[in-house]
């Protein structure tokens, strides 16, 4: 903790009291006007208002009331600080119902003092992740008095390996500090073992932003800040998030992010020389391959859920005036939660409903003519990048991918127009951009004897494949509980 500046409350703490008592009706913890603070540094008296989002955790002990929160620095980095008030004896009896109160004002039905696995992975983004775990996460976890035990990954696929052998009671969470890669393992490893469902529904999987993608904290936390993710982990709400099977000859592999081949699948997988870049990199990569309008044939099946835009759009509006599923309990095992109690524990994956890639297509999906397709793009999220908004219409649980194809014969002007709107959630309503959400399709390439396709950002084998969704398979921590952070194609209120 690097900020110990202690204000002296004194008399004023049954001031401070009262404005607890009834949460509801303010936002802020306000030490501001009620109570005379001092800075014991300088003697001054001292304004501050913490707002409760802030709150890490109020303790006591002796007669020292302190209070941990997330103090920003700057717009962009919050640090962990601690308030300091010693208490008349009088007042200390009246304390733990006051921290409690604090808390629930603080956590509301987030769980607190969550149980920790972090796996850092030191050769994610630009090689930090270890210094940013030290340096934004970890105090602003140890403050919040969550238990955390950190390991960093090693090699390739050590993610999967840790996931399929984690100690499903002693976590409720694995925090990945990474890009978007080690989510995506973390996700099989947990997809491969016996007890696939209950580990899924059990460990809610997050992001602390340390890698060159980081698109799942963006649409889960809503920004690329370390510290500032580790604050909303923190408050995280537990949220179902639809998993993706995809199939490719007997391999089967989880994807919880997106699939794409051709354009985008290039830009993904093919611009480490534009890495300097940072995130402009992959739209500058889009836009440059649109513009040589090049094409990738390939067969498409899909199996639609809606293709009208004002019927996905009125599909968003109601996920957006639903109320969040109900969790467990705040404070409580994950297990009481009733979704799992009657969830058979000791199984597998579920099973595929719709087969593989190698058998025969089921006679009610839609075959999609592929032969001009530019770019094929699957997204199980809104953002794709910090900027890139590609599925505005994206939801986290409603059992749904969105997919867009553009032609790869349109003009340059319909080609920069998408460039454009890719940033500013427009892309939706470009009339040659179609978008479906779909319950499962498959793509078979043409005429091509290699070419990329990319599962969650990382290369897959040049082969036909087939995507099914498993609805609320998976398990992560958002701001809402239902929602992504991403402007969607209806605003919210
Ligand atoms: P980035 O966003 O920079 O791609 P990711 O966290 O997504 O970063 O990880 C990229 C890849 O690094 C993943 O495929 C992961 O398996 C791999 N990886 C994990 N640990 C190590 C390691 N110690 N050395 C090399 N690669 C690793
Ligand atoms: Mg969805």
């Amino acid at each position: 903790m690097d900020d110990h500046r202690m204000l002296v409350v004194g008399e004023a703490v049954s001031a401070l009291f009262q404005l607890v008592r009834s949460p509801s009706r303010c936002s802020v913890l306000s030490l501001q006007k009620k109570c005379p603070l001092t800075d014991r540094s300088s003697g001054q008296k001292a304004a501050l208002t913490i707002p409760f989002a802030n709150i890490l955790w109020a303790e006591l002990s002796d007669h020292d009331l302190a209070i941990h929160y997330a103090k920003p620095t700057t717009k962009e980095v919050v640090r962990a600080a601690v308030l300091s008030c010693p208490m008349g004896a009088s007042h200390v009896k009246e304390a733990p119902e006051w921290i409690d109160k604090l808390h629930a004002a603080a956590y509301g039905m987030s769980q607190r003092q969550k149980r920790f696995k972090v796996l850092v992975n030191p050769a994610g983004g630009k090689g930090q992740a270890l210094k940013w775990y030290r340096q934004d996460v970890e105090p602003i976890f140890a403050a919040a008095r969550c238990r955390i035990d950190v390991e960093q990954t090693t090699h390739q696929g050590h993610a999967i390996e840790l996931a399929q052998t984690l100690d499903l009671d002693a976590y409720d969470v694995v925090a990945c500090c990474s890009g978007d890669g080690l989510p995506h393992e973390v996700f099989n490893g947990l997809g491969r073992r016996k007890d696939a469902i209950r580990a899924l529904r059990k460990i809610a999987v997050v992001q602390l932003p340390c890698g060159s993608g980081n698109a799942m904290c963006w649409n889960l936390n809503g920004t690329g800040s370390p510290s500032v993710a580790a604050l909303r982990v923190v408050k995280g709400l537990r949220t179902p998030l639809d998993l993706v099977s995809i199939t490719q000859g007997k391999r089967r592999t989880l994807s919880f992010l997106s699939q794409s081949v051709g354009i985008v699948a290039e830009v993904d997988l093919d611009t480490e020389e534009l890495r300097w870049m940072g995130d402009t990199r992959f739209v500058y990569g889009v836009l440059a391959r649109v513009l040589r309008q090049t094409v990738y044939p390939c067969d498409l099946a899909v199996k639609v859920r809606y293709e009208d835009k004002e019927e996905i759009r009125a599909h968003y509006g109601r996920a957006l005036r639903s109320n969040p599923p109900r969790g467990p309990h705040p404070d409580g095992d994950p297990d009481e939660d009733t979704t799992s109690q009657h969830e058979p524990s000791g199984q597998g994956l579920p099973l595929l409903k719709f087969r593989t890639a190698m058998d025969e297509l089921p006679a009610d999906w839609k075959i999609v003519p592929g032969d001009k397709l530019g770019n094929f793009y699957a997204g199980n999220m809104a953002y794709m990048t910090a900027d890139g908004n590609f599925f505005p219409a994206a939801l986290p649980n409603d059992g749904t991918l969105d997919l867009i194809c553009v032609d790869g014969n349109i003009s340059r002007l319909s080609a920069m127009k998408t460039f454009l709107a890719i940033s500013s959630a427009k892309i939706f309503d470009l009339a040659h951009v179609s978008y479906r959400k779909v319950v499962a399709y498959r793509v078979v390439p043409k005429g091509q004897a290699n070419g990329l396709i990319s599962i969650d950002g990382e290369r897959v084998p040049f082969e036909p494949f087939q995507a099914e969704v498993h609805q609320a398979l998976g398990t992560v921590l958002s701001r809402t509980g239902h929602l992504y952070e991403a402007p969607g194609v209806v605003s919210r209120p």
